[in-house]
């Protein structure tokens, strides 16, 4: 039996709320034990306070996201646009892998909106992909150890990636059980109010997580509120039929047979 350990590994203090808490909180209940890790710390997530004080108010809003996720809190590694596909930053995620040992990754879509997001899908991968290469040195030091791990990428923002191209998930998760959970996750960032409103032009952050699950879930044709998830190639991580994430999930996980005949459809 696998150990039922689950990482989602998002670029800023947020992202996991959007993208992934819903999953994140429907693998608690199945009895996974779940951590929560931003590579980036939120400091250039304010028009109002300095680099230092907003990551350090960003901080304790993941903290209390996290808490009411019910999952492990991991300190973030760098800054904001400071994601760099990197080799301190690959050792230090990949040390934090070894420690947590997970058999499910969660992270960003290898194609997205801004390069944070793209990098921390690159260095997600490769950190797990090292998992059990003795000859890789993690900082801190950490044992390589080898066992199966599958990861899966969740939806780019707005659904499209940066060449606006429609993306259409491989699985589909049914959030709508837990989707007052994970509003109240997203929620603990209060400073994004403000924020959001005025670099993106969202209207209201809560709002806009709200749009996303509801439009994923009308893609699904199923559900109400839900999180698309595509499953990265097996090699180097997993058996070639190895999906842990709907194994956990049994009903509230519906794969989306089209995909993955190649066809850029549903179902
Ligand atoms: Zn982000």
């Amino acid at each position: 039996m696998p150990n039922k350990v689950a990482i989602a590994i998002g670029a800023h203090p947020d992202d996991i709320e959007f993208y992934m808490g819903g999953t994140l909180l429907l693998l608690k209940q199945a009895g996974y034990q779940t951590h929560y890790l931003n590579l980036a710390s939120g400091n250039c997530g304010s028009v109002e306070y300095n680099g230092p004080t907003t990551r350090s108010i960003r901080n304790t809003e993941a903290r209390a996201a996290a808490k009411v996720l019910g999952a492990q809190f991991h300190p973030s590694i760098t800054d904001d646009l400071e994601i760099m596909y990197r080799l301190d930053l690959l050792r230090a995620l990949a040390a934090k892998i070894r420690e947590v040992k997970p058999t499910i990754v969660l992270t960003h879509s290898p194609q997205d909106y801004m390069e944070d997001h793209t990098n921390t899908c690159r260095l997600a991968v490769t950190a797990a992909f090292a998992r059990g290469m003795p000859n890789f040195k993690t900082t801190p030091s950490r044992p390589a150890a080898d066992y199966e791990v599958t990861l899966y990428h969740a939806m780019p923002h707005g659904l499209c990636d940066g060449l606006r191209r429609r993306v259409i998930p491989g699985a589909f998760v049914n959030t709508t059980s837990v989707h007052k959970t994970k509003h109240l996750a997203l929620a603990a960032h209060k400073s994004q109010q403000g924020w959001l409103d005025v670099s993106q032009g969202l209207n209201c952050y809560l709002l806009a997580m709200e749009d996303l699950s509801l439009e994923v879930g009308r893609m699904s044709k199923r559900f109400k509120h839900a999180e698309g998830w595509r499953r990265h190639l097996y090699f180097g991580f997993c058996s070639p039929d190895a999906d842990p994430l709907s194994q956990a999930l049994g009903k509230k996980c519906m794969i989306n047979k089209a995909y993955e005949r190649g066809l850029n459809c549903l179902r």
